[in-house]
Parts: C-alpha cells; structure tokens; sequence
C-alpha cells in the first residue's frame, strides 16, 4: 500500500517573519518554509520539503537525458590540479577555484565544472569514431567560491549542477548532440513549470548559435535580455540590435564650438540643449591591451558593453584621470575634434551614417555641434560596442525589442576542440588519422532552478508549487484532528488519494485551523482538502486549488477519482 506522509513527521521548521538574511522573495520563502537553512556563506542544507523538490527535477532531467541517450555517470568532485594545468584553467580560472593540497603536498581542485574529467575519463578509452558519438552526464556538487554568494541558492559557492559533456567524430555531429540536448533543456524547463527563453549567448561564423542560456523570467533576475516577438531573444551586452540616432544640433555646413557650462554628464547636456540624449556621442576613453589609448564614440543613450569591449580591445581599462591629463583631455568635455594623435578613434557601428554630431571641444564647458566623421575627424574603426535596450531594432526582423530580467538556469555550449586538443583527447577518424573530439557541455543549475520556479511562482502567502515540482501534491487539512468524524474521514481521502499515486501530506497537527492555512500556503502545495466538522457531516469536502486561487466543495465519494485524475493531468504539461 502506497503511504501517506504526516505533517507531524515532516521537518520542516517554519519561520513566522521574514529573516533578515534574505531580500529575494523566493530566499525568504525558501528559509520561512523550512526547506532550506544557511550553514555558511553559500553553504546551505536541504530539509525534506526541498529535497522532494530537487529530487522531482532531478527526475526530470535524467528522463530527458535518458530520452536522447545520455548516459547518467558519477566523477569525483575533487579533480587533480594536473587536469587542470593541462587546460591552463588552473591559473587561468581565477579565485572561484578552490585549491588545495592534500597531506602528500600533491594539489587538487573541487570540481566548479567538469570538461577536464570527463575528457580524461574518455580521452584513452573512447578510441574509435565507430564508438561516436557518446553524451555522459552526472549530477552533482559544484564548488565555486563566488566573490559575492547571495540569494540563497540563486548564488550558492556549493551548489547542485547537472553537467554533460558530448564527444563528436565530426562538427556537424557536435553540432546535432548541442541541438538534442538544447531542445532537451528546453523541454526540462517547460516541464519544472518555467517561463523561461532561450538567449543567445555566442553566435558562431555562420550565424547559429553555438551558446544559449536558458533564462527563467524574473525581475529579480540578474541578467538583462532583450528579446522580440519574433522569437529573437539575447542577452543585451550579446545583442547587436539596429540602434536609431538621432541627428546631432548644428548645421551640414561646419562644426561650430558653442558654450555648454556645467554639462559634463550627456543627461546634464541634453537637458541643456533640449534635445534628446540620442543626439549626442558619448566619449569613452580607455587603454587597450597593448597600452595605446582609445577614443570609443557611442551614442548618448547607449552604453558601452564590458564583453563587446574586450573582444575590441583586449584587457582594457578606462582611463585614470592621470591618464586622460597625459592626452590633455577634460573629463565630460572629450571628442575627436583636435585629438591628440597617439588616440585611436573607433566608434560603435550605430553612429556610421549620422553627419552631424554633438561632441566634447576638448575644454571645460564647451562642446562642437555639427562634427562630421571623414570631414572633421577620422574613425579608425566602425564596431559593435554598446549594450542593446529596450525599443532598439530587432536584429532579425527590425521590430522594437522589449527588455526583460531573468536568472540563468542553464546553458549548452559547443566547445569543438578546445579541451580534447589542449589534453591530446582523440580518437581514429574513418580515414585512419587521429582527430580531437568536437565537444559541447551543458549544464543546468538544479538547486537554483528549485529558488527560480519559487520566484517566479508565489504570491504574498507564500510559495505556489506547480504540480511537477511540488514536495508534495495534495496536503489533507483535518480541522480537527480530535473529532471521530473529521479525522477518519481525512485519513480514509489521503488513503484513497496515496493509494492512486498521488504524493499526499496530511496535516495532522493539532493547531489552529488559521495557523494550518497559514502553512499549507507558505509551504505551497499545490491543492489542498480541508475537511471540516460541518463540511463532513454533509458528506463534503473543500478543495483549494493553490495556484488558481479557487476554492470548491467536493462530495468525499468523489474527491479522491476526481483529484487524482486533476493532479496526473498535470504532472505532464
Ligand atoms: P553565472 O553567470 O550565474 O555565474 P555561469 O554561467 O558561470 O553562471 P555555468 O558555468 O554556465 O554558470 O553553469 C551552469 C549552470 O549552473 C548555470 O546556468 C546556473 O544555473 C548554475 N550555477 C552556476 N553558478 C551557480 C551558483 N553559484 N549557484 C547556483 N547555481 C549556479
Ligand atoms: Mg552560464
């Protein structure tokens, strides 16, 4: 006989306020539930109702991952420093890595992620391109010692991961493993109960992505994507969106200096001028790798992006103000009228076909309307600098783009031969030569996707499991756990209900009606069945539906056919 569970037996510690530890409302409620509690920095323990839940995702991963014929395996969680050397990630991979020795003074890592044990687990015994392609997978701790752990489990230091890692003979088999595995993500989203989109990542040469995260919607999400109705969607600093300027003031004829006191800030030189912030060119004055200093020109209301930057410049800085005196330039009055000419002018792509530019003079307090790239100054290269924004053009189909935040549940990158060539991982290809794997990893954050369903799921009461997720489906609320009709009557439904397959809590302890409410919301479950005094004595239940927010009398003959039937129409979405 399948069991029911009691609340009684249940740890689950709740809290009545809102800890101060927490600002998210999904860390609180996680921590008010009593699923989680904090045992350092990014250290957490999971309690029984949370552990339901990761085990639930769990379930569905490895369904998914069974269904395109990955295989499930387990590696150490510790790795050998020498795996790591060979990639170079051991000093490359900065302080997330943690490092230490064991008692023979040989160093180790905690695993952060994988790529170099699983191509050392293959590298000498996947031999043969008639043994391709093979996708192994494990789910597992992570370790990263994140510089600013928050969030509850958002951003844990240990934390849950599953990661897989493909090994192809050919590109277009990498290529087919990251799409099956990338329609598999996309599925394990759908089916936790997230909202979440496909972000583009990193586009390769040919225009398909090789990198997507799977972004779960949330304002408290720390990314910002930008996305289309079309389909389109990426991370804004990953975005090239068609940006619209507008013309700067001044005339076609010539560049003319005017007085513009006090506006070293393009919102203070707008608001000055009356006219809108994308009439005027921001001045960004950096040092590239090389150390040559660099005038990056991007229009008023854009920002320049860190990733699009460093791909143009390499490990750059912008400039002290030691270094902008060394040009001879005036912070919040710079421009390329008159620039000194040890500076590179490069300016973002957007500004390519705008003839009248309002820019810095290069003197405190005054600027130069009517600036003309070609004519007045030169731009030495025309890039992709700024981060995309809310009603910049779609890349794909022009129309405005709409912004968004979400939390990164998951990426699938394709990562050709960068391991297996830097670890000598090959394998003898058809025409008798030794090739490296094309590889792809992905990689999905379980605990966190547990706190992004809760953020995105909730109300003011407190969580709103979806069914497939949910620590437990059905919660059996006896008003009275005393009375010889209410409790016989709440143990004969959860019986019923345990005996069709549904996960069933019952709340068996004696407290106040108010006070089980209270905690059946909190904690989430998605349906719940007060039995109460007069309620039974009619032969009748009530049955709240958390997540619609509805509430019915149901006949206790035909509660349990009834919500057994509601709550596996729901477990498959
Ligand atoms: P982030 O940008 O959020 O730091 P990441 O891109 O470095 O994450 P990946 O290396 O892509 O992370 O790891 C795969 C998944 O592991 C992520 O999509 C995320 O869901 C999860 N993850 C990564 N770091 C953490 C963390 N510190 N706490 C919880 N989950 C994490
Ligand atoms: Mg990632």
């Amino acid at each position: 006989m399948k069991r029911y569970y009691k609340m009684s037996h249940v740890y689950a510690p709740t809290l009545k306020e809102d800890p101060a530890e927490a600002e998210l409302a999904s860390h609180k409620l996680l921590l008010r539930a009593g699923m989680i509690r904090r045992t350092a920095a990014g250290l957490y323990s999971y309690l029984p109702l949370a552990w339901r839940s990761i085990r639930k995702i769990e379930t569905i991963i490895r369904e998914e991952m069974d269904a395109i014929g990955a295989q499930e395996i387990q590696v150490p969680m510790v790795v050998p420093a020498e795996l790591w050397e060979e990639t170079g990630r051991y000093d490359k991979y900065g302080k997330e890595l943690l490092k230490f020795p064991d008692r023979h003074e040989r160093n180790f890592v905690m695993g952060p992620t994988h790529e170099e044990t699983f191509t050392d687990l293959v590298r000498n015994e996947l031999r043969s391109y008639k043994q391709l392609p093979v996708t192994l997978y494990q789910i597992q701790d992570k370790f990263r010692d994140e510089i600013r752990p928050r969030f509850g489990l958002m951003r844990g230091r240990e934390f849950i991961m599953k990661d897989a890692y493909s090994f192809d003979a050919t590109v277009e088999g990498m290529q087919a493993s990251y799409d099956e595995q990338k329609d598999a993500y996309a599925r394990i989203c759908e089916r936790c109960g997230l909202k979440a989109l496909p972000v583009v990542a990193d586009s390769g040469q040919i225009g398909g992505d090789t990198s997507v995260e799977f972004m779960a919607l949330a304002d408290a999400g720390e990314a910002s994507i930008v996305w289309c109705d079309c389909g389109f969607a990426a991370d804004d600093e990953a975005a090239v969106a068609s940006i619209a300027v507008l013309e700067g003031p001044g005339s076609s004829d010539g560049w003319e200096k005017i007085s513009t006191p006090g506006t070293a800030s393009i919102e203070d030189l707008a608001a000055f001028l009356g006219i809108e912030q994308s009439a005027t060119r921001k001045s960004l004055l950096l040092i590239d790798e090389q150390g040559n200093g660099v005038l990056a020109l991007v229009p008023g209301d854009h920002e320049l992006t860190e990733v699009k930057a460093g791909k143009a410049f390499g490990e750059y800085h912008l400039m002290t103000d030691e270094e902008l005196e060394e040009f001879g330039l005036v912070k919040g009055f710079i421009g390329p009228v008159g620039l000194d000419e040890r500076l590179r002018v490069v300016a973002d792509v957007s500004l390519k076909d705008s003839k009248l530019w309002l820019v810095g003079a290069n003197e405190a307090d005054y600027h130069i309307q009517g600036a003309c790239p070609g004519r007045d100054f030169e731009v030495d290269e025309w890039i992709d600098l700024v981060t995309a924004q809310e009603s910049d053009g779609c890349p794909k189909c022009g129309s405005s783009l709409h912004s968004a935040r979400g939390i990164e549940v998951s990426q699938v990158f394709q990562l050709g031969t960068k391991y297996s060539e830097s670890m000598g991982a090959t394998f003898m290809d058809e025409d008798g030569v030794e090739k490296p794997f094309q590889m792809g990893c992905y990689g999905i954050g379980v605990s966190r996707t547990l706190q992004a369903v809760i953020e995105q799921s909730h109300d003011e009461h407190g969580i709103m499991f979806p069914v497939p997720v949910a620590p437990f489906e059905v919660a059996v609320v006896p008003l009275d756990v005393d009375d010889d009709v209410v409790w016989p009557a709440a143990q004969k439904l959860a019986e019923g209900l345990a005996e069709k397959g549904i996960e069933v809590v019952v709340d068996d302890r004696k407290e106040r009606p108010g006070v089980k409410f209270n905690d059946m919301d909190l904690m989430g479950f998605p349906y719940q069945v007060v039995c109460g005094k007069r309620g039974v004595a009619n032969g009748n239940c009530e049955l709240k539906d958390r997540l619609a927010g509805t509430r019915v009398d149901v006949s206790l003959d035909e509660l349990v056919d009834m919500l057994s039937a509601e709550v596996e129409n729901k477990r498959m979405p």
